[in-house]
């Protein structure tokens, strides 16, 4: 029962509010409104296609979130062809040279393509390379196959640190926990069940991001919602935490923390 989605403004999505959307289009740029009884207006943009959501109180007409939206639409094309020019947020060819994130660096993918069936990525850190063996012919699809299941193996491994290092000083315990192809949060915690669950996504960020996320849906366990409790509890264990937060903000918005 996780609200985690609440702290990545970048990647959010509210379904509770869809009876609330519509589109608004200023000069060009296509607009997904959502009215909420909040009092000031919130802009966000999504990766990796750079759409724009707003969240707006109900009030506001669509002529004043138009006008209120006028002096940061430079902003947003200049976000938007930033988003457009970074290698990993566009759709993957999966051809050697390509740039694929991993926890928090930018690496080049390398395909080596053989008669053997046998698929594996491995990680070179001097060359900066991802190495990928697929079978020859092998398709896009197969290929990022194979590259969730790096992803996912570099998790699994490194998630049961964080849980032996973290439990303890914490005083809790998670019964079961995984990783899963979620695009929309970072992690999800089952407080009834004590279940963390995490992105596949991480991977792509750095580690003390994935720490991070790991010690707030731990800290779900203590504390169920996003209240000043919650955030005491973060301070207590992780003190830097906002600027973990801002920091996996800034690498999902470029899918790199370069
Ligand atoms: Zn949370």
């Amino acid at each position: 029962m996780s609200l985690f989605h609440r702290l990545i403004t970048v990647i959010s999505l509210e379904s509770s509010t869809l009876a609330h959307q519509s589109l608004l289009d200023v000069e060009g740029i296509s607009i997904e409104v959502t009215r909420k009884p909040i009092k000031h207006l919130h802009l966000r943009l999504r990766p990796p296609s750079g759409k724009v959501q707003v969240s707006a109180p109900m009030h506001l007409t669509d002529a004043q979130i138009k006008c209120s939206l006028q002096p940061r639409l430079d902003w947003i094309r200049a976000k938007q062809a930033a988003f457009a020019q970074s290698p990993v947020a566009q759709e993957k060819s999966w051809i050697s040279g390509e740039l694929h994130a991993y926890l928090g660096k930018s690496y080049r993918l390398v395909v080596v393509e053989s008669e053997r069936s046998r698929s594996s990525v491995t990680m070179d850190e001097a060359l900066q390379q991802l190495v990928m063996q697929v079978p020859k012919g092998a398709s896009n699809e197969y290929k990022a196959r194979v590259m969730a299941h790096f992803y996912r193996a570099t998790l699994k491994q490194y998630i049961p640190k964080l849980l032996a290092k973290w439990q303890p000083i914490m005083g809790v315990e998670a019964l079961d926990w995984g990783v899963k192809d979620m695009r929309t949060r970072w992690g999800t915690c089952n407080t009834r069940d004590k279940r963390v669950w995490l992105s596949l996504m991480l991977a792509k960020m750095p580690v003390e991001c994935i720490e991070y996320v790991m010690v707030h849906e731990l800290v779900h366990l203590l504390e169920r919602n996003h209240t000043p409790r919650f955030h005491a509890l973060m301070t207590q264990f992780l003190p830097n935490w906002p600027a973990l937060q801002q920091q996996l903000n800034q690498s999902a918005r470029n899918e790199l923390s370069l």
